[in-house]
């Protein structure tokens, strides 16, 4: 028998995917699991059907307008609005772990005051450490604070890493699907539609995440998310393309041995293994797994011609300070500027690298420095939108 405590959870984003897939695995286990605190920024309908089902204490919301609204309508929930509301969710008294599934650098601060106040992370929003790594993963040490990652590729590696001496480690492999475009040339790129971008083969994911996956952006963000949890040099990380997403991810050690985990692709398996750590618990309502009827698993090289982004995520990775900084806050103005519809396809691309050749710094910064840097790169690639227009 395993001894569980109940955990208390704060859950940044509750109504997106990853919002949702982690609402199922709570309410598999209700005698485990309990989300005491929860925020969305504008889906009302999802927000308030949540709001009626867990029954939250604290509540926070996108904006004052509503904030209002649900206070007259609840009037026993606390509500905050924007960060200070996704803040006071995150550091509420008798919170255990954070689950951050917002999207974008907006998770950035919450999950830096959860840090400080001594709250465990389950992290679903990778831009955070995308855009500021070395600092979250410096407050979590100081404050003795475990990061859990849910990222799937970053779960599989958490999960071979398991009970390694980290000098054991050769290299990571993550794994990708190749998103959306994978077949597509570079030339059949010119003309594709955002509908056709959010068709990802395998994984049913919010907008944001789906066009990164296509432009591999995605796989770029995972590669700097990989260095800061796991503490690995870019040089010993590695990407392979991986059609089926079965494998979720690799570790090579140091006698060549591989440790792979595979499974189905249901983002509530990372999501209960972070909130159960170290122990494991049945998924509930299984989803079918039967690797004879898979049949073929395939590997192949990447290729970084065909995918600039992945390349582009090295370079920056390895340059450092606000490199990788700039190029996530692009890509946030970028991806969310073609599902809006005022860019195209390949203008997102064009966007991130213009982004990263302008930024030309290579001294050290600070956070807050870094927290500069992302607003000021939105600004410039809003305005080179402004000026460009459509491609
Ligand atoms: P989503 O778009 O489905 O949901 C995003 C959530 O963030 C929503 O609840 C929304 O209300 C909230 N939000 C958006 N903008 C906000 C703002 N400005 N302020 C406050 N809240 C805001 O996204 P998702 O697919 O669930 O992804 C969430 C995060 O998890 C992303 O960082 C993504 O990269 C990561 N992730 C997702 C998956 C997946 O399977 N969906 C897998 C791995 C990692
Ligand atoms: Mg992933």
């Amino acid at each position: 028998v395993f001894l569980f405590t109940m955990k208390k959870i704060a859950l940044l984003g509750a109504t997106g995917s990853i919002g949702t897939s982690t609402v199922e695995v709570v309410k598999a286990y209700p005698e485990l699991f309990q989300i005491v605190s929860l925020t969305f920024h504008s889906n009302v309908e999802k927000g308030v059907a949540l709001i009626e089902q867990l029954r939250p204490r604290y509540v926070g919301v996108g904006s004052e307008k509503l904030r209002v609204e649900l206070t007259h309508r609840f009037p026993d929930i606390e509500f905050g609005v924007g960060e200070v509301g996704l803040i006071k969710a995150a550091i509420l008294e008798e919170i255990d772990v954070v689950l951050t599934a917002v999207t974008g650098s907006i998770g950035l601060q919450p999950t830096m005051a959860a840090i400080k106040a001594g709250k465990d992370i389950a992290l679903a929003n990778k831009e955070t450490l995308v855009m500021a790594g070395k600092w979250v993963m410096k407050a979590a040490r100081e404050n003795n604070v475990t990061i859990l990652p849910v990222d799937s590729e970053h779960s599989a590696i958490f999960q071979c890493l398991n009970g390694q001496k980290s000098d054991n480690l050769k290299e990571l492999v993550i794994t990708a699907s190749g998103g959306s475009f994978r077949d597509l040339t570079r030339d059949e790129l010119k003309s594709v539609t955002l509908e056709q971008a959010l068709k990802h083969p395998n994984w049913s994911m919010g907008k944001k995440i789906t066009i990164d996956s296509s432009t591999m952006m995605n796989k770029g963000l995972e590669v700097i998310e990989a260095h800061w949890l796991f503490g690995t040099d870019y040089d010993k990380i590695k990407v392979v393309l991986h059609k089926e997403s079965i494998v979720h991810s690799m570790v090579v050690l140091k006698d060549g041995a591989y440790l792979a985990q595979l499974g189905p692709s249901d983002m509530r398996e990372p999501i209960q293994y972070a909130l159960t750590y170290p122990n494991r618990l049945p998924i509930k309502n299984e989803l079918p797994f039967d690797l004879t009827q898979i049949g073929q698993l395939n590997f192949a090289p990447m290729d970084f011609e065909r995918f600039p982004m992945l390349k582009l995520a090295f370079t920056v990775g390895k340059k450092g300070g606000a490199y990788p900084t700039v190029y996530n806050a692009a890509n946030e103005i970028a991806a969310t500027s073609f599902i809006d519809g005022k860019i195209s396809y390949l203008q997102i691309e064009q966007l991130v690298q213009r982004a990263v050749e302008h930024y030309n710094e290579t001294t050290e910064v600070t956070l807050e420095e870094v927290i500069e840097i992302d607003k000021q790169t939105r600004t410039i690639v809003e305005r080179w939108i402004k000026e460009e227009g459509q491609l």
